[in-house]
Order: C-alpha cells, then sequence, then structure tokens
C-alpha cells in the first residue's frame, strides 16, 4: 500500500514520531484482518538506522572526507542509493512502507512520489514539526552524553576511543598548533601543512562558536535514546541550512500532514486516523487527468477548427500563468474543460514542472501542439465539444511535457 515519508529537521522527533506511527498502524492492521486469517497489508519501517547508515554521511566538509572517499558528497549518495533501494524492494499494493529519514530534499521527495506512482499506490507525507532552537538541543544533548561516555572510558583507564564513529571521521588533525587552539603561523609551518592546519584551525573556531553562539534549548533525552549526535556541529547546523521545506501545493509533497514535538497523544492519534483515512484505505477520487497527447485524427478541419484550436489553447495558456501564481512550483492547475465552467463539470487538471514555467515555454508547446493538430482531430462537430476535446487533448500533451521536466 502507500509509501509514507517523515520529514522534519535533524534531531526533531521524526523517529519517535514514526515509531508511534509504525504501532498505530501495526494495530489498525490487525483490526482490521482480523476476520481474514492473513492480514491486509504488510508493514514496513525503513530507516538510516535499519540500514545502518551513519550521521557522517551527511557531513559534506571536505576536511572530514576520508581519503578514499570520491567526493565529499558520495557518501551522502550512496546512503540514499541504498534508502531507495531498500524502499523500492518492498514496496508494493500490499505493503505499507514508512521512510523514517531527513527526507530534506525536494528531488529526492520528488523521485520517491514517482516510484511510489510506479508501483500504483499511495503517498502521503508528515512533516515533524520543530523549533531549531530545540533540534539543536536534542544534539547538543547527544554530544554531552558521547562526551560523557568518551570521559569515563578514559577514567576506566582503557583510553581508547577507537570504536566511537565520532571520533574515526574527524581525524585530519595534522600539527599540535590545530589542537592547541591557536592559530598557526604561516612563518612555523610549510605552507601546504600551514593552510591543511589553518583550515583545521578555522573548523575548530566554527565549533567551539556554535557551541556558544545559537541558542539551543536545554532537552532531556528520553532514557531508551540511544542514537549519535551529528558531529561535528557544522554537520547538523549544514542540514538544517540545506532543508527544503515541502510545499503541500507540490504534488510530491502532498497529502502533507503535520505533527509538532508538542502534539499529545489525542492529537497525534488524531492525525494518524487523517493518514488512515487519507492515504490508506480511501484516497480521495482525483479528478480526471488527460494523458493523450493527440486523438485521433480524420476528416479535413473547417475553418471553424482552426480557430477554435487557437482560441482554446491561447485561453489554456493564460489561465496556467494566473493560476502558476497561486498554487507555485510543482502545483496542480484546475481548468474548466467546456472553458465556460458550467455547475458541476468535471476538471481539467494541469500538473506543473518543479520549476517555474514561463510564457515563451508555454508559447512553445502550444504551437507544436497546434502543428500537430492542426490536421484536425476527428471531430464533426465544432463549437462546445470540440472545444472540450481539444483542451482535454491539450492539457494531456502539457502534463507529458511537464512530467519530463523535472
Ligand atoms: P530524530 O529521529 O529526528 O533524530 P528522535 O525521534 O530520535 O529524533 O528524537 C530525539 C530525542 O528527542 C529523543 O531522545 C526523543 O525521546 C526526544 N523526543 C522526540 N520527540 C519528542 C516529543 N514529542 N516529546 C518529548 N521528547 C521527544
Ligand atoms: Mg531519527
Amino acid at each position: 500500500m502507500p509509501l509514507i515519508l517523515i520529514t522534519g529537521l535533524p534531531t526533531s522527533g521524526k523517529s519517535t514520531r514514526a515509531a508511534q506511527l509504525y504501532d498505530y498502524l501495526t494495530e489498525r492492521i490487525a483490526a482490521e484482518s482480523s476476520s481474514s486469517s492473513t492480514p491486509k497489508f504488510r508493514l514496513h519501517l525503513i530507516s538510516d538506522q535499519s540500514l545502518s547508515i551513519s550521521r557522517s554521511v551527511y557531513d559534506l566538509d571536505p576536511a572530514h572526507t576520508p581519503a578514499h572517499a570520491r567526493s565529499a558528497n558520495a557518501s551522502e549518495k550512496d546512503a540514499r542509493a541504498a534508502l531507495y533501494g531498500a524502499v523500492k524492494r518492498v514496496l508494493s499494493p500490499r505493503d505499507i512502507v514508512i521512510l523514517d529519514t531527513l527526507n530534506y530534499i525536494k528531488g529526492w521527495r520528488y523521485q520517491l512520489y514517482c516510484e511510489a506512482k510506479n508501483v500504483q499506490t499511495p503517498f502521503g507525507l508528515v512533516q515533524i514539526g520543530c523549533p531549531v532552537a530545540r533540534a539543536r538541543g536534542v544534539n547538543e544533548a547527544r554530544i554531552r552524553r558521547s562526551e560523557q561516555r568518551e570521559q569515563q572510558q578514559q577514567k576506566a583507564g582503557n583510553g581508547t576511543t577507537k570504536d566511537e564513529p565520532t571520533t574515526t571521521t574527524t581525524s585530519t588533525t595534522t600539527t599540535t598548533a590545530a589542537a592547541a587552539g591557536t592559530a598557526p603561523k604561516s612563518g612555523d609551518l610549510h605552507p601546504e601543512t600551514y593552510q591543511q592546519s589553518h583550515q583545521n584551525w578555522q573548523q575548530k573556531q566554527f565549533e567551539e562558536e556554535s557551541t556558544a553562539g545559537p541558542d539551543f534549548e536545554d532537552v532531556t533525552l528520553s532514557p531508551t535514546d540511544s542514537q549519535e549526535p551529528y558531529t561535528p556541529r557544522s554537520n547538523w547546523e549544514n542540514l538544517v541550512f540545506r532543508y527544503e521545506e515541502p510545499n503541500p501545493m507540490s504534488r510530491w509533497d502532498s497529502p502533507l500532514f503535520i505533527i509538532t514535538w508538542d502534539d499529545t497523544s489525542a492529537d497525534t492519534k488524531a492525525t494518524f486516523d487523517q493518514i488512515w483515512d487519507e492515504v490508506i484505505v480511501n484516497k480521495p477520487q482525483k479528478l480526471i487527468r488527460a494523458n493523450k497527447s493527440t486523438v485521433q485524427r480524420d476528416k479535413d478541419p473547417g475553418g471553424d477548427y482552426l480557430y477554435v484550436l487557437e482560441k482554446e489553447t491561447q485561453d489554456i495558456v493564460k489561465r496556467i500563468l494566473e493560476q502558476q501564481a497561486e498554487v507555485g512550483e510543482g502545483g496542480t492547475v484546475r481548468l474548466s474543460r467546456s472553458g465556460t465552467k458550467e455547475e458541476g463539470e468535471e476538471m481539467l487538471e494541469v500538473e506543473l514542472p518543479g520549476k517555474k514555467v514561463g510564457l515563451p515555454q508555454l508559447q512553445r508547446y502550444r504551437r507544436a501542439f497546434v502543428a500537430l493538430n492542426r490536421g484536425g482531430i476527428g471531430l464533426e462537430a465544432v463549437g462546445t465539444l470540440a472545444a472540450g476535446r481539444l483542451r482535454e487533448s491539450f492539457v494531456g500533451y502539457l502534463n507529458d511535457a511537464f512530467e519530463k521536466e523535472m
């Protein structure tokens, strides 16, 4: 069944809510299937943790890239490929997949949306709302805890901290100057060593500043919490900076459900009920979406036909530009099929691409469509019937064209 993405800032409470959603769905599935012997759906929770993806894959700082890595973001790309593969393997009309990872890139969410569409299964997005200072506080608490653990280990006398994943990824310090907290002097060192050492010093300064600088709330970790922090702090800060907010007008960010940190269990249950109704059992009927780019043609078109062809396609271009301003990139534009918006009539939908479409581009598509259909589209009648079918056909043509664009 559906693919449900959890999205939110790093350490904002995503896994906590994902686990609650998992428990909720487990119960509902059991209740639904009690009459029959086999459960209706299978449920999967996929996360960075379930695939053993380390927090360090998100660190883009080239200074922390291990020597054997292809580039600073290669590890994140590999992580995404692993997540994608894991989703693809199980997603089917009988499997519900919860994907608990940052899901912070718009293009990535689009890719997953398309995957769900490919297997003809619904899709939904749950955003976790949490103030930045609180999320930062969670990371700080985890840093503190892991530092305390390190100290305890050292006190205990074994002194080795090599098995802490956080320290193995940041070991590029080459000189004592970098570790000492004073800026290295260029005269003392070979130029290349100096450059490296200066970079390390800057990094250290940045990390120290970000402890004291940006505000964070004092957060108490739950006793069962055992997650590693994002280190260095710049890794966490960068993820916040790179976070691409979902836009519920885009079809790959909808339906969008929001759960905040402070939501009570009753609030959360109400949202889960909504997810169950809207995404799992009763996906609201989509309005018709014309998909054919051309309709079979015959007969010699009359003069009226060419006039209608120009007029209707122009009208659609105009309305798309008008509505785009409201619905934004990736939004859905609704158009009257008849061009006159009769009471209760079916509407046509144009799904806009992920970037803004301009008049020149729309005119290019329009001219191409007109050229294709100049010969007529197999209509005996002109007038409203022809207009309706032309509009539907042009909308289908645009949907095909836009789908290739993102
Ligand atoms: P993420 O998956 O986004 O990194 P987690 O779900 O692991 O975040 O949560 C981080 C920490 O914050 C955990 O210790 C968790 O217990 C705590 N936490 C998360 N959400 C809440 C909440 N709504 N109320 C109280 N504590 C929470
Ligand atoms: Mg998590």
